[in-house]
């Protein structure tokens, strides 16, 4: 079964997700736990915890189905020693958050070098930052998620993603979400039934689709190869809608948090239902 939601917002508090997944007709949902552009966050209070909890419970999207997204400062590849130290307190943070909301998957951007360092060295300090979280917290599984490659950033290739999980260590928590936008900007075509074949297979021939944990869909306006990360409403980008008939069509894409990260948030029903509408009956 596919089950398809957006990056729904949290004001209120984390508990108001749930609620905002359902008022669109989500079977799934992507949220941020804290401000996702601050380093510091108040923790989850009880009350907010029990609510999320309840929440989810009452719109019935089980917690497999849900892909908290980490903050954007969050480097886990930074070549300074200071900054590696915060970012992986900070990640270490959000790992907490998800355990305590009962949550199994945090998605995360995997670093930048920064130009300071090699990029297979800023890989192997991503994969070593995944172990040490791994390590202290139980439940979670870290989602790393391919980029546009804007600027310095890794995981622009398949290669970057079966490199850090080659170092991870517990290869059961570990696992990739796979954006339609960035896969397309890093030079993956898309855009017909024929290329996504090619795309994927390499994808499950460099990774494999075992890794799969989530999907993220949006159109992109940059085109092929641009690394440049701008994501479209579906079917106003470059890249069209033949790659979410693929994906809505194959079975290896069943089960999994497929979540829109489209532009305008008000017609997010509307994609949703586009999207099932889709599917080959
Ligand atoms: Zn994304
Ligand atoms: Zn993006």
């Amino acid at each position: 079964m596919k089950r398809v939601g957006a990056h729904v917002k949290t004001t209120g508090g984390v508990e108001n997700a749930p609620l905002n997944a359902q008022a669109i007709g989500a079977k799934a949902f992507a949220l941020f736990t804290k401000n996702q552009r601050q380093w510091k966050a108040k923790p989850l209070s009880q009350e907010s915890i029990a609510a999320f909890k309840q929440n989810l419970a009452s719109v019935a999207i089980a917690p497999e189905f849900v892909l908290p997204h980490d903050s954007y400062l969050i480097n886990l590849g930074h070549p300074g020693k200071e900054g590696l130290a915060k970012s992986r307190h900070a990640f270490l943070d959000e790992m907490q958050r998800c355990q305590q909301l009962g949550l199994k998957l945090l998605n995360f951007h995997p670093g930048a070098h920064l130009n300071k360092i090699s990029e297979e060295a800023s890989l192997k300090r991503v994969a070593e930052s995944i172990n040490i979280s791994l390590d202290k917290i139980e439940d979670v599984t870290a989602v790393i998620e391919n980029t546009a490659g804007q600027g310095t950033n890794l995981g622009y290739t398949f290669e970057h993603l079966a490199y850090i999980i080659d170092k991870v260590e517990d290869k059961k928590r570990v696992g990739v979400c796979i954006d339609t936008c960035h896969t397309f900007t890093a030079g993956y075509d898309l855009r017909t039934a024929q290329s996504c074949e090619k795309t994927f297979s390499e994808f499950d021939r460099v990774v494999g689709f075992k890794y799969l944990r989530g999907m993220h869909l949006n159109d992109s306006k940059p085109d092929l190869g641009s690394r440049v990360d701008r994501h479209e409403s579906l079917g106003k980008g470059k890249l069209g809608l033949e790659v979410f008939r693929y994906i809505m069509n194959d079975e290896r894409f069943d089960d999994m948090p497929l979540i829109l990260e489209t532009v305008d948030s008000e017609i997010w029903d509307e994609e949703i239902r586009l999207l099932y509408s889709l599917q080959h009956s």
